[in-house]
């Protein structure tokens, strides 16, 4: 399912300030807090907003960051993947082509670790190298993603068949500010039926909360 011009202008000012409150959305996006609570409901559910954790300041909590380029017999380049992403100093693993076949971000305390992570993760499994390993002296610009990309989308599955939604226009059936979603016409029938008792109690919870609020 794609994302539409509210869901992007939602995204856009939420990554750049993440704690802005729902009203403050829904006034900065000419929308109403309802329509930004059930979206941003949908954007979580969809697979595309993980959470909203903090930004730190990289001036007040002194890390080093060293880029560490390796190059890993490819067919054990998956798994070497996956191996250095557990690792908690490493921030980030890339396939890369050219002359490493991987790129590994590490941040650290001190220069100390990064040696000190070249030499023992990295020296012992057989076959691997390390092309170079660069040590970030001075960071311009290190943002995480603040632009919303234009190929974004949301994944659901069927509430009742649990089968990837792959329609842009699913069925679906809204309780409040929450959605739930169908991949045909048969399955949404069958989850009014068997959870037909369950929906008409929470609107009519919905209705009571909206009558005394
Ligand atoms: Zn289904």
């Amino acid at each position: 399912m794609k994302l539409d011009e509210k869901d992007t202008a939602i995204l856009e000012v939420l990554l750049k300030d993440g704690r802005a409150s729902l009203r403050e959305v829904a006034a900065r996006t000419s929308l109403t807090a309802p329509t930004v609570s059930m979206r941003l409901a949908r954007m979580r559910r969809g697979g595309l907003i993980r959470g909203f954790a903090p930004v730190l300041d990289p001036s007040a909590s002194p890390q080093v960051a060293a880029f560490v380029r390796l190059r890993v017999p490819a067919e054990k380049a998956g798994a070497a993947s996956e191996a250095l992403a557990r690792l908690p100093e490493v921030e980030g693993v890339y396939m890369t082509a050219g002359e490493g076949n991987l790129l590994v971000r590490l941040g650290v305390d001190d220069l100390a670790e990064v040696e000190t992570f070249v030499e023992d993760r990295l020296s012992a499994p057989s076959g691997w190298r390390v092309v170079s390993s660069d040590v970030v002296t001075k960071s311009i610009k290190d943002a995480s993603r603040v632009r919303v990309p234009r190929a974004a989308s949301l994944k659901f599955r069927c509430d009742y068949c649990h089968q990837e939604v792959r329609s842009d226009r699913p069925h679906s059936i809204r309780v409040g500010q929450t959605s739930h979603y169908f991949c045909c016409s048969t399955c949404r029938k069958s989850y009014a039926s068997k959870h037909g008792g369950e929906l008409a109690a929470a609107r009519a919870k919905l209705r009571r909360t909206a009558l005394h609020p």
